[in-house]
């Protein structure tokens, strides 16, 4: 998968821009306050409808300015598609070869970034939504029947929550509480399926490219693969919080309550661990999920790295970039510091100096 062509226009700080990056490394330098994280996040932003950063849509626009877009020309397996996003402040909508889209499968196919951004590790000590927010973009990446689900889960649970609220009888809320039972059950196996899938290239990358010595495990609730099984827990656990839900107005469990525990030799990596720790946990996670991407698609996905150098120590920055050496993928990367990249190898690609939102192309020899 790869971003052939990007064009911004009014995005944040960005006032204009058309760039033409580099099939392998891409890596964006300047000061702070530049526009590179603003870049990066246009192009998660132009891959997966969503930010990175949970901006809202007025921030995204340009400063007194009405409207923004992003447009891109991508490649996937030898076949080329323009995407188009635009953003008013009411809302996003999206274009697939000059045509707007109503669903989003076909869309969401281009480009299929996986972002490191350096909050992320926040996500460990936060509530449990970030964690499911993290576990939840990455399963959508590679199963869209997962996304319809959720959209579905969240209108039964909206619809059982107003009728929870209303105090309505019975025999009203009981087709909703099947019918959520079926739903939610749904979402917990795939979540559970993922992570089975994904977790021993977590522990791999942990040990090998993070150079930690902890055994790291990952885990959600669900007691069991038989997704019928999973269906009448949650109905248990309907049953069981009866009571309080007619108190409280609201459906006390399901997959929107779930946390996902990370876990370090057993031990909650969110009061266990150290920072360090932490941040390996979560570049283990988005390492497997990119590793389980090129796998499913037979091509690797575009990596995006914001604040590369921040993250890591010399030594497993160097084994991290070996890793992104062979896995050759599209690469984009912010940094203030250039130096770092071309003394672990990474020369094959551009150098895009950034400064007040404007962009100049460089190679390696010129930086
Ligand atoms: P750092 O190295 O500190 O991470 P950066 O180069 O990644 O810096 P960005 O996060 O990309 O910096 O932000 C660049 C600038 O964009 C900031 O000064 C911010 O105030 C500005 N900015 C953000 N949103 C808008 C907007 N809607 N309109 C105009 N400018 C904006
Ligand atoms: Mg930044």
């Amino acid at each position: 998968m790869r971003l052939e062509q990007l064009l911004l226009y009014n995005f944040r700080n960005i006032e204009r821009t058309e760039l033409h990056p580099h099939h392998l490394f891409n890596i964006f330098y300047g000061d702070n306050a530049q526009g590179k994280t603003n870049l990066l996040e246009s192009i998660s932003l132009l891959g997966s409808l969503k930010s990175f950063r949970l901006s809202r849509n007025d921030e995204l626009i340009k400063n007194n300015e009405s409207y923004s877009e992003i447009k891109g020309e991508t490649e996937k397996n030898g076949v080329k598609h323009q995407i188009k996003l635009r953003i008013d402040k009411e809302n996003k909508k999206a274009w697939l070869d000059g045509k707007r889209i109503n669903r989003p499968e076909a869309y969401l196919d281009c480009l299929r970034p996986v972002v490191f951004a350096p909050e992320e590790v926040n996500l460990i000590k936060g509530p449990p939504s970030g964690r499911r927010r993290l576990l939840d973009r990455a399963v959508f990446q590679t199963d869209n029947k997962y996304l319809a689900d959720v959209q579905k889960y969240d209108r039964q649970l909206k619809q059982r929550n107003r009728l929870l609220k209303e105090k309505r009888p019975e025999n009203e809320l009981a087709p909703w509480t099947d019918e959520l039972a079926k739903t939610g059950a749904a979402i917990r196996h795939a979540r559970s399926r993922y992570i089975e899938k994904i977790l021993p290239q977590v522990k791999d990358c942990y040990l090998h490219i993070c150079g930690q010595q902890e055994q790291v495990n990952l885990f959600c609730k669900a007691d069991t693969k038989d997704i019928s099984e999973l269906e009448q827990n949650l109905l248990d656990e309907f049953e069981r919080q009866k009571e309080q839900e007619k108190r409280y107005g609201v459906t006390l469990s399901g997959p929107h309550r779930d946390d996902i525990d990370f876990l370090l030799d057993q031990r909650p990596l969110k009061s266990y661990g150290s920072q360090g720790q932490q941040r390996s946990f979560i570049l283990a996670f988005k390492v497997a999920q990119a590793l389980h991407l090129k796998e499913v698609y037979g091509e690797p996905p575009l990596l995006l790295f914001d604040d590369l150098t921040g993250e890591l120590d010399r030594h497993r920055q160097n084994l991290f970039f070996e890793f992104l050496l062979s896995l050759k993928a599209q690469v984009f990367i912010t940094t203030t510091e250039v130096q770092p990249l071309l003394d672990g190898g990474i020369r094959d690609g551009y150098f895009i100096r950034v400064e007040q939102g404007v962009f100049t192309t460089t190679v390696s020899d010129e930086v």
